[in-house]
């Protein structure tokens, strides 16, 4: 049998005997070389000619945890895990180098055998992507998943990658309609084979606030500081990703945290402004995914509209400079938004500051773009927020008075300075 990539091995070569985990041969290495991955973590190119005799130590096994069926506690309330890939659900593949989604909401909770003292624990998968990949349609298939297990459990937590998660986190808002129990997402930024992963603890906290908060939104409930002090529980229409790899990346923006979750099972609320768990029945509205989210900047192409034109799109979201400006005396942005709004386009616009809001009269150009061409500005909403609720929007009566409207605490009433970049 030809040992694999993955597989332990012994080689006996003309410089010595080596005993590792046979990696893939990078596409940039010749074929002579074999790599191993030694016991001390290096990896050591071999020249394949060199060896004299290979040994399978070990077959390569996906190292999966058991599967136990936990016994159903009557005193606890009964949570859903659906789990959607990301790195949450992902492993190093010694095969590849790479790291890709595989555990399930199931294998969590093999892995994290705490989480069923918080509560009875119902895992799916629903899906198993990176949710840089995630479309429109695996929004909806979230929403309609976790509408279908709201009937019967208490809580939901949704397992997903990092990178989107506040998009999916505001379409969810705007999906589920009449929302009744908490919908939880969460993610890591390491991935669980590592030592230092944040997934556990987010996963602590996730299923603590789904099973004990006293609200019926969607929120993301991840790390509220590097280290591992507690997790915040952020209103999933006023969040965002704003750091590529720390564990505290989550913030709310113009809003003020929903709540701090500790891993001892206690909710700490910051904001008591949220809706409140309630009797009602949820269920999904439909979804769009003719919208172009376009960020303006100095000399931009102003022909990127008429090709959004040609890809019939129906709705603009503008992430316009501060207090809402887009380029209006020089290479104007004017015609390709009054053409867009001939064809039925819905143009709404948000600033790409992400903190403070847009005000459509403060100066001559803000009037001309907000009376003039028709834009509806959307005040303190994040650009992100307002791709998804424009997604949702579209597939309404009428789609401005949706937008206008606070359907998940998208818009703050209140000026929030002090919350700044905190
Ligand atoms: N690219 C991954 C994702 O968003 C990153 C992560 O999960 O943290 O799915």
């Amino acid at each position: 049998m030809q040992a694999q990539p993955g597989d332990k091995v012994k080689l006996e070569t003309t410089e010595g005997i080596f005993e590792g985990t046979l990696l893939p041969r990078p596409e940039l290495l010749s074929n002579d070389i074999t790599i191993i991955k030694l016991k001390t973590g290096y990896n050591i190119g071999i020249e394949t000619k060199k060896i004299k005799k290979t040994t399978i130590l070990e077959t390569y096994k996906a190292p999966l945890a058991k599967k136990q069926a936990a016994k159903h506690n009557p005193e606890l309330p009964t949570i859903a895990i659906l789990s959607t890939g990301g790195t949450i659900s992902s492993r190093i593949d010694y095969r590849t180098g790479g790291v890709y989604a595989d555990y399930t909401a199931e294998d969590f909770v093999n892995m994290c055998p705490e989480l069923q003292q918080i509560a009875n624990i119902k895992a799916s998968k629903i899906m198993s992507i990176m949710s840089e990949d995630a479309t429109t349609t695996d929004w909806k298939t979230m929403a309609e998943a976790a509408v279908k297990e709201l009937s019967h459990v208490d809580g939901i937590v949704i397992t997903h990658g990092t990178d989107t998660m506040h998009y999916s986190a505001a379409a969810l808002s705007f999906l589920i309609k009449d929302l009744n129990k908490p919908v939880i997402i969460t993610g890591a930024q390491r991935s669980i084979d590592r030592g230092s992963s944040d997934a556990f603890m987010n996963m602590v906290c996730a299923v603590t606030a789904a099973a004990k908060w006293n609200g019926a939104e969607v929120a993301i409930c991840m790390h509220a500081t590097m280290n591992d002090d507690y997790c915040t529980l952020l209103r999933g229409t006023k969040v965002r990703k704003m750091h590529t790899s720390r564990r505290d990346a989550f913030h709310a923006i113009n809003d003020e945290p929903l709540a701090h979750v500790k891993t001892n099972g206690t909710i700490e609320i910051t904001n008591e402004n949220y809706r409140k768990r309630n009797d009602a029945k949820p269920s999904v509205r439909k979804i769009s995914n003719q919208v172009a989210l376009i960020q303006v900047h100095p000399d931009m192409d102003l022909g990127i509209i008429e090709y959004h034109l040609k890809q019939k799109i129906k709705g603009i979201v503008i992430a316009a400079t501060a207090l809402g400006h887009i380029p209006i005396t020089q290479k104007s942005l004017g015609p390709a938004i009054a053409k867009a709004a001939k064809a039925g386009v819905t143009t709404v616009l948000c600033s790409q500051t992400v903190y403070g809001r847009v005000h459509p009269y403060t100066y001559t150009n803000l009037r001309k773009v907000s009376m003039g061409l028709g834009v509806t500005y959307l005040a303190d909403m994040l650009p992100e927020t307002a791709y998804a609720k424009l997604c949702v929007a579209l597939t309404e009566k009428d789609p401005v008075e949706f937008m206008k409207q606070n359907i998940a605490g998208e818009y703050t009433m209140r000026e929030l300075d002090d919350s700044f970049l905190l």
